[in-house]
């Protein structure tokens, strides 16, 4: 067989229907499962869409192919050309009796991994072998929806009026202190992986363009090893000129609901396979302060201090009292970046908002800072020296408009479409505190 005639198909599994009973098909796919009872031999054909039940009864099909069929081996590479036939029996109420039938390419035996989710397997077995673990029905139905949401993300801000941006990743200096970077080396210097596209974004607010989203990576060095921290994540980044806090946290609020009616429509078929129901938010989400999530915390018996950021437990004791995605607003300065403009009445507050899902942070946002001097002023009582944000702070001097923005984590906000557990569940090669292959 010549390697570079490739074989195609006229159809995918789940476009075959009983209707089409008598019909001429041909499929191209992988071995999900075969099962022999001598006198027929019935495999099932995986596809990127689904399973399609393969039937060889030998009083309809020949030996040597029901032979073929018999060896073609689990995962192995195939070509089914056949007809249609409507059965009751068969999964869909359709089977395909081979007329034709191809290995394309064998498998080897035995698999590192079953794909038919019979057998349970570790989550660092599975990652070993991520592409095999993708071919499951239930693993790949995560990565159409992150697709759909992703799709639906980007038509969002365009209809919006956005402009994308791409900004560096390779960067001199920490965007906000604090967060452990990624040093690398930069010819004869050290340089750092972005943590966020955060300083990028404003100064293109200097530049004028006035609405801007990035969709890119963010590394961050923390030693953390939870279930919602990865070491390199996707991050979506907006910043929007002539807007407060209050506008950027309706476009969150849009943008949220916006794709969870995109993927009721177009990802009906995976939401089902992860039984999952989208229920579509109200708007405006409810705000709750910093104030009063220490109230809610302490309530339930775990202690968050004044000026603390919410630790595990106090997200966890909230997320019992939340039920949905919510914002948390009125945050102290002092835990947040020194970019975030304070509020002028009550500086020791400031314009910064986290929207949560449950007990799940997704994006942390605010209105920015736009005077130079005050910028300088927080710079320093951070601690951090405005000399390595020169030309950051330079933008800030001839024309800078009121400006607000936020990052949503992909993965994060993938969590909280799919309900998964893990944050390494949606995202195709992890990077955690242990794992960097494949
Ligand atoms: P957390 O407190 O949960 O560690 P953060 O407040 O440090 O998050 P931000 O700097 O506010 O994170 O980043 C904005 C968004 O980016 C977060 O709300 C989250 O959705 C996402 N994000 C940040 N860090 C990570 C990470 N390590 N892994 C996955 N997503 C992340
Ligand atoms: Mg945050």
């Amino acid at each position: 067989m010549s390697m570079i005639n490739v074989k195609k198909r006229t159809h995918y599994s789940d476009e075959i229907t009983p209707d089409m009973d008598g019909k001429k098909v041909s499929l191209v796919g992988w071995v999900h499962e075969i099962r022999d009872l001598g006198g027929i031999v019935f495999l099932l054909l995986r596809d990127r869409e689904g399973i399609i039940q393969v039937t060889a009864p030998s009083k309809k099909v020949d030996k040597e192919l029901m032979d073929k069929m018999r060896k073609s081996g689990k995962e192995s590479v195939i070509f089914v050309e056949g007809t249609v036939k409507e059965s009751s029996k068969a999964p869909n109420n359709v089977e395909i009796i081979p007329t034709n039938f191809e290995i394309i390419n064998k498998s080897k035996q035995p698999l590192p991994l079953d794909t038919t989710g019979k057998v349970k397997a570790e989550l660092d077995t599975r990652l070993d072998a991520r592409f095999l673990d993708l071919r499951k029905l239930n693993v790949n139905a995560i990565f159409k929806i992150r697709n759909k949401m992703l799709n639906s993300v980007r038509k969002f801000f365009e209809e919006n009026g956005f402009i994308e941006i791409n900004t560096p990743k390779l960067v001199a200096s920490a965007t906000e202190g604090g967060t452990a970077l990624f040093p690398v080396t930069y010819f004869e210097r050290e340089a750092f992986l972005g943590q966020s596209p955060q300083l990028y974004k404003q100064m293109m607010m200097a530049a004028g363009f006035e609405k801007v989203y990035e969709i890119g990576p963010i590394f961050r060095a923390e030693e953390h090893d939870t279930l919602r921290h990865l070491n390199e994540a996707i991050s979506i980044d907006i910043e929007v000129s002539f807007a407060n806090h209050e506008d950027v946290m309706k476009i969150l609020e849009n943008l949220i609901v916006r794709v969870i009616e995109d993927l009721n429509k177009s990802c009906k078929k995976e939401l089902k396979i992860l039984n999952k129901k989208l229920e579509v938010p109200e708007t405006p989400f409810e705000r709750i302060t910093y104030d009063e999530v220490i109230e809610i915390v302490n309530s339930k018996g775990v202690v968050l201090e004044y000026g603390e950021d919410l630790s595990r437990a106090a997200e966890k004791a909230l997320g019992e009292e939340m039920d949905n995605y919510y914002f948390i607003i009125d945050w102290p300065t002092s835990i947040k970046p020194f970019y975030v403009m304070p509020n002028e009445k009550n500086p020791e507050k400031c314009y910064a908002f986290d929207l949560m899902y449950k007990d799940l942070e997704i994006s942390s946002g605010a209105m920015r800072i736009h005077d130079h001097d005050l910028l300088v002023k927080r710079i320093k009582e951070q601690d951090l020296n405005p000399e390595s944000f020169k030309y950051y702070l330079d933008a800030f001097k001839y024309g800078m408009p009121p400006h607000a923005g936020w990052g949503l984590g992909a993965e994060r906000f993938m969590m909280a479409l799919t309900g998964v557990k893990n944050i390494r569940e949606t995202i195709l090669f992890p990077r955690d505190r242990r794992r960097l292959t494949p």
